[in-house]
């Protein structure tokens, strides 16, 4: 029987992995999609997740890739109005901090199961039985259900993902290539009339993560994210005739959802990162609480596992991380309404949601 079952490969399930693995703990890896993504998402990581992530022995392959300053450079109506330099943390790619947290588990003997998802689960006095979709049963003395914000543990649980989605998108997003424009800076362009649109340069790529609000068909509402899309936004808003953006594989959208699950615990089951709880994008605290989650979750597991103390600590992780949880959603919803009020005048841009 394997220690821990985990479901999800983002950076949640693979820093519990990685946690658990260096103590000598048997863990395995299930993972619905058919192999790694190299969407850049979640980008940047804050001083805490860098720490974890050295004494795991994967921060060396970030910090020789990733930007530890990077220029928030903001436009007002065409008009360059200021330069902010942020140098708390560094700006990596999430499919990098993947990539590295996968490479270190390889070290350490596990391996990602690929095409694995999770799809149902039923747990008795001394472990969880994990089915997936090919009916295979994988089982576990306990599962962590890291699979993110639809996560299937969380419905099989039956646990409430309480709060509230906005009804709008609020954002397009996609990793794009823009021949010409600087990678020096963060562009980020705002008008007056509301818009905007930001080109983040990604480390160690040639391509920009663009986030913009959609544009509006002729009925107002959002258009699907799309290459000429980001380019008739960009014309508008960036004013550059002489940059063409090209797509580079990743094209989403964005609304916001501010939620987390009721417990985050339920008998030998667990809940981490995105699983447990989704929050605004402001200050980019996403990723780095699912790491936070995923350290506490170790310990726990680890001290139940390897310690004479009994299940009884397994209550630890929720009464740490649930909290912990709420004061994310509270804190960066204000981050959020701080960075959406900045970005409407000439003065501050998103920086606004840092600090
Ligand atoms: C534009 C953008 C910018 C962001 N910026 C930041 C930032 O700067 N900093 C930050 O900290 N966060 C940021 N975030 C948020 C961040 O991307 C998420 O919080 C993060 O991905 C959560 O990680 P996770 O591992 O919990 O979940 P996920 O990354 O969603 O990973 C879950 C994994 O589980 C897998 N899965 C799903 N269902 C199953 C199943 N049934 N069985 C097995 N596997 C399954 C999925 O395929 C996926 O690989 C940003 C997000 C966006 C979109």
């Amino acid at each position: 029987m394997t220690d821990v079952l985990i479901a999800g490969s983002g950076p949640t399930g693979l820093t519990l992995a990685c946690d658990l693995a260096r103590r000598g703990i048997g863990v395995r890896v299930i993972e619905e999609r058919a192999a790694p993504h190299r969407e850049s998402r979640g980008k940047g990581l804050t001083p805490g997740s860098l720490k974890t992530f050295g004494e795991l022995g994967a921060a060396e392959r970030l910090t020789a890739v990733g930007r530890r300053e990077t220029v928030l450079r903001k436009y007002f109506d065409g008009a360059h109005v200021s330069d902010t330099a942020v140098s708390d943390g560094l700006l990596i790619g999430q499919w990098q901090v993947e990539e590295a947290l996968r490479d270190r588990l390889a070290e350490l003997g596990v391996r990602v199961e690929y095409g694995a998802p999770l799809t149902a689960l039923a747990q008795d006095g001394t472990g969880v039985d994990a089915e997936l979709a090919d009916g295979t049963v994988i089982r576990a003395r306990h599962l962590a259900g890291c699979d993110g914000g639809r996560s299937t543990t969380r419905g099989l649980l039956g646990i409430r993902f309480e709060g509230y989605t906005a009804p709008e998108q609020a954002m397009v997003l996609g990793d794009v290539r823009a021949p010409g424009l600087s990678r020096d800076f963060w562009h980020q362009w705002f008008t007056s009339d509301g818009g905007g649109i930001l080109l983040c340069p990604m480390p160690g790529t040639d391509t920009f993560q663009l986030q913009a609000p959609p544009e509006p068909d002729e009925r107002g509402e959002p258009l699907p994210p799309s290459v000429e899309s980001f380019q008739r936004l960009f014309d508008r808003h960036a004013r550059m005739p002489g940059i063409r953006l090209a797509e580079a594989g990743w094209l989403s959208f964005w609304r916001v959802n501010v939620r987390m699950a009721d417990r985050m615990r339920e008998g030998r089951v667990f809940l981490a990162g995105d699983a447990a709880h989704v929050h605004p994008i402001a200050g980019g605290l996403g990723m780095n609480t699912g790491v936070e989650d995923a350290v506490a979750l170790a310990r726990t597991l680890a001290a139940a596992l390897t310690g004479s103390a009994g299940d009884d600590v397994l209550d630890a992780y929720e009464a740490e991380r649930l909290p912990a949880a709420a004061a994310v959603l509270a804190d960066t919803a204000q981050r959020h309404d701080r960075v959406l009020a900045a970005v409407r005048t000439p003065g501050r841009g998103t920086e606004a949601g840092l600090g």
